[in-house]
């Protein structure tokens, strides 16, 4: 099976913007590999990721016993690949072929070919370069069809659990228009809407909070495993300095900020906690302890997948975007936990104009619209 070009580029949900973005890598035309490594999914695929200095562009062939990932204009990185025990994959070799760069993986098992909606291409965040991100599962292209369809007539569609989380309430109103809008007024309706609508379509969903109450970011975290959410969303409204900024923005978890824009908003939201108790530090360490890197990695690109769609959508609602990144990364309290994720902020209460949207019933049901789609569109299986 071959992954043609522009299938690569279209699947990375950038289009041509990839184009423009070749010029970042550091010889003219050059792309280089800078890590490789093998995990297990939790549902037990095979995951194989490659990072890279600049956008791959990449082809994959599935000779005997082998998978083959051939980069375009790639040159070899020095790098020894960090392969986990229990996986389909033996070992990973890179060949040089031209300027193509063959990395080959031995295989324990023939593995089915992929499929687009598992090949992805994440942007660089905080701690990594490009990575393009596979998951297998072991059989052959016929055996696997059978077995996928003959699973899905037995067992009944799984009912996803999406934990939408309402930022701020009680005591802490989070920020304020200059017309007296509260955020946590703002996101709560939009919670609520958010949740109606998903439950209507078949998602298993809870709020953190119902009402005008104040949570700590721990327990929200914590509620979002305690249902063994598959997908936890914090919902927020923003406030500038600056009364003309406008726009929603949509963040990721990651130990450092991916501009001082970020870095300031997650100082400002992890705030709320320093009113309340001590908690969290022991909680996050706790989750720290219980998480492999592993672990703590397929987190990450499973919340920067939800990201992407996310942003996505709202592009396409045609919701006005912060100006810059569509993602954005910084070390948010209330994301610390096993479950994949993202902080979306709404919009802008300190500007006027975006302030009068927020408090209406019209746009809030468009963000939520938006919001629906994004999760539609989320990969829960993989
Ligand atoms: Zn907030």
């Amino acid at each position: 099976m071959k992954v043609s070009r522009r299938a690569v580029l279209k699947m990375s949900g950038f289009g041509f913007a990839a184009i423009t973005l070749l010029p970042r890598v550091a010889f003219a035309g050059r792309n280089s590999v800078l890590s490789m490594r093998t995990g297990v999914q939790p549902n037990g695929k095979t995951r194989l990721v490659i990072e890279t200095s600049a956008r791959p562009v990449y082809d994959i062939s599935y000779p005997q016993n082998q998978l083959m990932i051939s980069l375009s204009n790639t040159a070899a990185g020095a790098v020894s690949p960090k392969l986990s025990g229990d996986t389909l994959v033996k070992n990973l070799t890179q060949t040089q072929n031209g300027d193509k760069l063959n990395i080959v993986a031995d295989l324990r098992r023939s593995v089915v070919p992929l499929d687009k909606s598992q090949v992805m291409i994440l942007s660089p965040n905080g701690d990594s370069e490009y990575r393009l991100v596979m998951d297998f599962v072991a059989g052959t292209s016929g055996a696997g069809a059978t077995e996928s369809a003959a699973a899905t007539t037995k067992t009944p569609a799984k009912k996803y659990v999406v934990v939408i989380d309402a930022g701020h309430g009680g005591k802490d109103p989070g920020c304020i228009g200059k017309g007296g809008t509260k955020e946590k007024a703002v996101v709560l309706s939009v919670a609520k809407k958010l949740k109606k609508e998903l439950d209507s379509i078949g998602f298993k969903t809870y709020l953190t909070r119902s009402d005008d109450t104040f949570l700590k970011l721990a327990d929200r975290a914590e509620i979002a495993e305690k249902r063994h959410a598959d997908l936890f969303l914090s919902l927020h409204a923003n406030a500038n300095p600056s009364r003309s900024t406008r726009g929603y923005s949509v963040y990721t978890l990651s130990e450092k900020a991916s501009d001082e824009e970020a870095q300031k908003l997650a100082d400002t939201e992890n705030a709320v906690d320093k009113i309340g108790v001590s908690g969290f530090a022991e909680f996050s360490k706790e989750i720290r302890v219980a998480l492999s890197a592993l672990q703590q990695r397929a987190v990450a690109e499973l919340s920067e997948e939800y990201a992407n769609d996310c942003a996505r959508a709202m592009d396409n609602a045609s919701i006005d975007r912060l100006p810059g990144p569509s993602i954005r990364h910084a070390p948010f309290a209330v994301l610390r936990s096993t479950v994949p994720g993202a902080l979306i902020e709404l919009g802008h209460l300190s500007n006027a104009s975006e302030e009068k949207l927020l408090k209406s019933d019209a746009h809030q049901n468009k963000l939520v619209r938006a919001i629906v789609k994004s999760v539609k569109n989320y990969n829960f299986d993989v």
